[in-house]
């Protein structure tokens, strides 16, 4: 390379190679790591990563799009090979919507000479076509590839975002247990076998161990920027959304909670802050505690909510509270129980238990 030039190596591999696409999900040790490797080794740049990162399912030959190769003719008077083109499972040209063919380029007899793409190499010799329901699921892939590639930084935790994403739909419970034959079901019905085999990611059942299940638990991370798509796609996710908007998992909906002590300063009034969310040991619906910080009222809730008007219900009252307590027995001089009742936000008998407890009754 001549010195004062524009480009260093960083660049280079960054805008010119699949590194960005194919490395996006490895921490950034393994990503400088496999940055060393290219920088060295100058020849294999597109498909040695390819081979690290996945060794099945390479691409047997360089691959082109007939439409994109038109606009170069046109631009250029020249051919090239875009790096786009090249991501091991990629069928549709992103940006045309049209079949990506091989070129007679073979990577395997041509690893380390440089062949430009020509009029002559890059002939379609088969025509290709995809029945119009697994072109649009192809089309959706290559587009999130082709996304990824240009905007390759993730600024969320993933995993928890993935975990999140799972709760949400259901297909994991509030303490994160995955519902693995509705998870693994539901996928194979949302992408069809046919994607699932195109791009090597169908799901092994034999034991309790597949990539689909490593996707949703805690420690495993999946690297493979495909199985990522496939994954956050059936989660009703973008490449955009996942890489950079918070997903939350809120059974109860977002603080601050109200009081729902009748007689607290602070009734119905958006007051506790922060809540405890577990998990009910039989059905596995999220369970939501909430204390009041004025009254000291609080309570617990099954959740998860379906509406706003959920928020001024509670399944069960854990303690009433000093301030309640108070209450009840002042007012315990000037009323009968039945009143007694009405004002403090009880039943007849509740109230009668306290009185009695306390040795008022
Ligand atoms: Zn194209
Ligand atoms: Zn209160």
């Amino acid at each position: 390379m001549p010195l004062n030039n524009p480009y260093d190596v960083d660049l280079l591999i960054d805008n010119h190679t699949l590194f960005p696409y194919y490395t996006v999900f490895l921490d950034e040790k393994d990503k400088d790591y496999i940055k060393r490797y290219m920088a060295l080794r100058k020849g294999e740049i597109y498909y040695k990563i390819a081979g690290i990162l996945n060794p099945l399912g390479e691409n047997s030959h360089l691959r082109f799009c007939e439409k994109c190769n038109e606009k170069s003719m046109a631009k250029y008077g020249e051919l090239y090979w875009h790096r786009i083109h090249q991501i091991r499972g990629i069928y549709i040209c992103p940006i045309h919507g049209t079949p990506i063919y091989n070129s007679s380029v073979s990577l395997e007899d041509n690893k380390y000479r440089y062949i430009a793409a020509t009029k002559e190499n890059c002939l379609v010799t088969d025509i290709k076509n995809y029945e119009s329901s697994l072109c649009d699921k192809l089309l959706i892939i290559a587009k999130d590839m082709a996304w990824i590639l240009n905007n390759p930084v993730i600024n969320t935790k993933i995993k928890e975002q993935y975990r999140n994403q799972l709760k949400i739909l259901k297909y994991a419970t509030a303490n994160g247990a995955l519902r693995q034959k509705d998870l693994i079901g539901d996928f194979e019905a949302f992408w069809g076998i046919e994607i699932l085999e195109k791009t090597h990611s169908t799901i092994t059942k034999t034991n309790n161990c597949n990539w689909l299940l490593e996707m949703g638990w805690n420690r495993k991370i999946v690297t493979d920027t495909l199985k990522n798509i496939l994954f956050l796609r059936f989660l009703g996710l973008t490449p955009y959304k996942l890489f950079n908007e918070k997903i939350e998992f809120l059974p109860f909906g977002k603080g601050k909670y109200p009081c729902l002590n009748p007689v607290c300063p602070k009734y119905k009034k958006e007051i506790i802050e922060s809540i405890k969310v577990k998990e009910n040991y039989k059905t596995k619906s999220p369970i939501g505690y909430f204390t009041c910080p004025v009254c000291g009222f609080s309570y617990l809730r099954r959740g998860p909510d379906n509406g706003q008007e959920d928020r001024l219900r509670y399944s069960r009252i854990i303690d009433y509270g000093g301030y309640w307590m108070d209450r009840l027995i002042k007012i315990s001089k000037d009323h009968n129980g039945a009143e007694i009742a009405r004002i403090m936000g009880t039943t007849h008998t509740t109230v009668y238990d306290y009185l009695r407890k306390i040795g008022k009754k």
